[in-house]
């Protein structure tokens, strides 16, 4: 699991570093900044840095405690997430999702709260820390340390405390027991309780450079520049979303038939059968809609270099039919207009646009486009 200590936000990692050699790491810490700009990883880097006996400018890597840290099976480091609490029982804590929390970071190298909220069973129900969280954590951190060094609490999307959970670790933060770290990682810091913000010393962290996702793809999925390039370009910037693309288009072998009727469907221009196609096709959710996207522009791109890509290569004689009637309609006068679309709707879709609305509005523009390049070839 050495893959989360990545060369990423090097910048912020060196100013972790310099902190922790001058001893002057705080004792709650709040990383904040948007989704997949890398805080969860600097957040894992330092939690890991603090536990290591044997660290200089880096956790070791190699002692026991660094092996337990890797392997999540460090008894110091206590995880505390967001969950779907039942509004009957009420008594849910982060442990009860601990393995689910553990085999998406080891999957994803990342993580997202779409992604993760669609994990608990819900994508749009909101998840939540809770006050039974909050007394577990001022229970564990009460206790000694398990290997007699410091302890670390690791609270991503800490802004999902409720208003209760918040003031019960209120006291713990300001009194902390001894050697005891927190670390806090937040996508929207002022949703954060006023009083606990207060108590937190927060470094902002921007989002990465395109460059970086790409390098960030290519070391730690093998993927190839030209795919990593491909997933990084409709992620806006957010590590989560790019390696959340890549893991799904690999995971979903065939959209072609989905591809098809809705190419079909353009063309008939009913709008209402086109609104009941996407009111529909947005259950699969954001981050369906949005592998499809980038499934459909890879097919509008091999319409203009000629040549479907492998993972359409088994073509059932219908589709390989209406691939060829169709290739003509995308050509060099209107690919630079599609692309457009396809990678802006990607876009709204991390910006949480309503899903109908933009599945009905690609429709009608792509018919449009499609439609200018019929007129000038006639
Ligand atoms: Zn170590």
């Amino acid at each position: 699991m050495h893959t989360l200590n990545i060369d990423f936000n090097l910048q912020l990692k060196n100013k972790l570093i310099q902190l922790y050699k001058s001893k002057r790491i705080p004792h709650a810490l709040l990383l904040n900044g948007k989704e997949g700009c890398g805080h969860f990883q600097l957040g894992f880097f330092l939690a890991n840095l603090l536990l290591c006996p044997k660290a200089s400018e880096q956790p070791c890597g190699s002692c026991p405690s660094c092996i337990k840290f890797l392997a999540f099976q460090h008894p110091d480091i206590h995880f505390s997430f967001p969950i779907h609490i039942s509004k009957a029982g009420n008594t849910e804590i982060s442990d009860d999702k601990r393995s689910e929390f553990i085999s998406l970071v080891k999957k994803y190298k990342t993580i997202g709260k779409n992604t993760w909220n669609a994990i608990l069973g819900n994508e749009s129900k909101q998840s939540v820390i809770g006050v039974k969280e909050s007394q577990s954590i001022n229970k564990k951190l009460l206790l000694t340390s398990y290997e007699g060094g410091p302890k670390v609490l690791f609270m991503w999307l800490a802004e999902s405390m409720n208003l209760q959970a918040s003031n019960k670790l209120l006291k713990l933060i300001e009194e902390p027991p001894e050697r005891t770290f927190f670390i806090f990682i937040t996508n929207k810091k002022d949703q954060l309780l006023p009083t606990i913000k207060s108590r937190l010393q927060c470094i902002d962290i921007p989002s990465p450079k395109k460059p970086e996702i790409v390098n960030f793809l290519e070391k730690e999925f093998n993927l190839k520049r030209e795919d990593a390039v491909k997933y990084a370009d409709t992620s806006n910037r957010n590590l989560h979303a790019a390696v959340n693309n890549y893991i799904n288009s690999s995971e979903n072998i065939s959209q072609l038939p989905i591809f098809i009727k809705w190419m079909r469907l353009c063309y008939t221009r009913n709008i209402s059968d086109n609104i009941d196609w996407a009111n529909e096709f947005s259950k699969v959710g954001r981050e369906g809609v949005q592998i499809f996207l980038i499934y459909s522009l890879e097919i509008f791109r091999n319409c203009i270099v000629g040549h479907y890509n492998e993972s359409i290569n088994d073509l059932e004689e219908d589709e390989q039919e209406f691939l060829n009637k169709f290739k003509p309609f995308v050509n060099n006068h209107n690919i630079v207009q599609i692309t457009a679309l396809i990678e802006e709707a990607c876009l709204h879709i991390d910006r949480n646009a309503n899903l109908k609305i933009l599945l009905l509005d690609i429709s009608i523009k792509l018919y449009q486009l499609l439609k200018i390049n019929k007129q000038n070839k006639e």
